[in-house]
């Protein structure tokens, strides 16, 4: 069948309508019809060939919610008209060590929905159902498709370094993944600090759950007062500051990805025996966990919903630093 997408046919092009053909259904995949894919900064970096891993005609989307509309004969997980979700991750070997120990998401196989071949901006797509999910009923699917990329990546890490209730949480720069690590690490039982460089989301964060909003960073007053810190900022950070901020034992979690290299002094580290730790997606027992949590707490990205049409205007806006705090996109 013929799939209507949308692509970028250059490195930082405009996307443009691209038909492409889909090939014989696999055993184990799962024909989906999108109905939402949100619009993840790592499809900026993608169109922009930031990580130097682009192929043009580039149609990015990862995040991604809509209805199973045929199934491969090894696919006995899900019939036809099942409400699912797909994110960065759409494969891996299954067998290495990382992948037997439930780690798929650092299987060095591991397989990109929108980097090797043509991801979510589109009316359909063909996914492994092994990296498909259930979305529970009670969630709406554009609140959803965020949590597909950007709910799993700031989840699982938080999970995997024992952010807990009552400990004191700093979230580094409120976009698509921040808004979703206010949303989670609040949900733990956590204090929320803001690190924001835009002063008009204050009410905003509030709102989400944040505890505190803090825009000067420097402010000494900060010194050794959090747990943990998740930085979700594309852009890079004074890292020896936030080292600072961080109470003995702390852990400062890197998701976001700045083009430079992360720089701190050996005393940083020292002193109070921290910790510098990256996170990765999510594997996939943490993504069936995270939807759970999030069903039951109510938990859903707070969205721009434009037609799929618009992409061009959407990226416009994310590139502009305008998004409050995903835009989904709705076929
Ligand atoms: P986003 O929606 O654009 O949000 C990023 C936020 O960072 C902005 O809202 C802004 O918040 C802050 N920021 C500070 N300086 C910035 C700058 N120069 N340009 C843009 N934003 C700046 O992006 P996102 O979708 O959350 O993605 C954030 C990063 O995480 C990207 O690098 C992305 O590739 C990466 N990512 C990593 C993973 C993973 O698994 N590790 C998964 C998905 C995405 P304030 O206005 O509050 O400062
Ligand atoms: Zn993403």
């Amino acid at each position: 069948m013929q799939v209507h997408s949308y692509a970028a046919m250059e490195k930082g092009g405009k996307l443009q309508s691209f038909e492409y053909e889909l090939g014989e259904l696999g055993e184990y995949d799962v024909r989906i019809k999108i109905s939402h894919c949100g619009l993840c900064h790592s499809d900026l970096h993608l169109i922009d060939d930031d990580w130097q891993i682009s192929e043009y005609p580039l149609v990015p989307g990862h995040e991604i919610v809509g209805e199973v509309e045929k199934l491969g004969n090894k696919v006995s997980s899900f019939k036809k008209g099942d409400r699912v979700g797909v994110g960065w991750q759409c494969g891996s070997c299954l067998v290495c060590d990382q992948c037997k120990a439930g780690y798929e998401n650092l299987c060095s196989e591991k397989k990109k929905t929108c980097v090797g071949r043509y991801g979510g901006f589109a009316d359909h797509i063909d996914i492994d159902g092994r990296f498909v999910y259930q979305i529970p009923e009670s969630l709406s699917s554009a609140g959803t498709a965020p949590l597909m990329c950007a709910g799993v990546a700031v989840y699982q890490p938080m999970k995997h370094f024992g952010v807990k209730s009552g400990m004191k949480v700093g979230v580094i720069g409120l976009g698509g993944l921040g808004h979703m690590a206010v949303k989670f690490a609040k949900a733990f039982g956590c204090k929320v600090t803001v690190f924001s460089t835009s002063s008009d989301k204050r009410g905003e964060a509030r709102k989400l759950g944040a505890d505190r909003f803090v825009t000067d960073p420097n402010d000494e007053r900060l010194n050794g007062t959090l747990d943990f810190i998740i930085d979700t900022s594309p852009a890079s950070i004074d890292w020896d500051r936030y080292m600072e901020i961080l109470a003995p034992l702390g852990k400062l979690c890197v998701v976001g990805l700045p083009e430079e290299k992360i720089e701190v002094s050996a005393t940083s580290l020292i002193g109070g025996q921290k910790l510098i730790c990256g996170g990765s997606i999510g594997d996939r027992n943490s993504m069936k966990a995270m939807l759970k949590f999030a069903a039951e707490k109510g938990i859903e990205a707070q969205v721009e919903v434009m037609p799929m049409s618009k992409v061009n205007e959407a990226i416009d806006t994310l590139r502009k630093g305008k998004v409050r705090y995903r835009v989904v996109l709705e076929n």
